[in-house]
């Protein structure tokens, strides 16, 4: 979407660096991190939040994503926090899953 801001990291228009990206996800830092480390795995694809995904397929490599970034980034403990509506803190309308791993800020 034009107006998305993670759909304009995603097309590089802020040269934003990924930590990680296959075919289906790109893996950011938050630039506001709540935590020592603070991931944002983010769909290729604009879905709004989790409750306009109905992909299967995408909704299992998300998670898989989670899975190989933090392996990749050597982080064994770590939560995953999927805000989902206004109320429940959603700031930025495209589906993103966070990883927070160490001290919390
Ligand atoms: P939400 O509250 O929607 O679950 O999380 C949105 C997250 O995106 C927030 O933690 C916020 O700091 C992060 N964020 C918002 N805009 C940007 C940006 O332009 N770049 C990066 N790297 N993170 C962003
Ligand atoms: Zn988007």
């Amino acid at each position: 979407m034009s107006d998305c801001i993670f759909c304009k990291i995603i097309n590089g228009d802020f040269g934003t660096e990924f930590v990680y990206e296959n075919e289906y996800a790109v893996v950011f830092k938050d630039i506001n991190p709540k935590a020592d480390i603070h991931l944002l795995v983010v769909p290729k694809k604009h879905v709004e939040s989790l409750n306009e995904l109905d992909d299967e397929v995408l909704l299992s490599k998300l998670m898989l994503t989670v899975k190989d970034v933090t392996k990749k980034e050597g982080i064994k403990s770590y939560r995953t926090v999927i805000n989902t509506g206004k109320e429940a803190g959603q700031e930025v309308f495209h589906l993103h899953i966070h990883i927070l791993a160490g001290k919390m800020k």
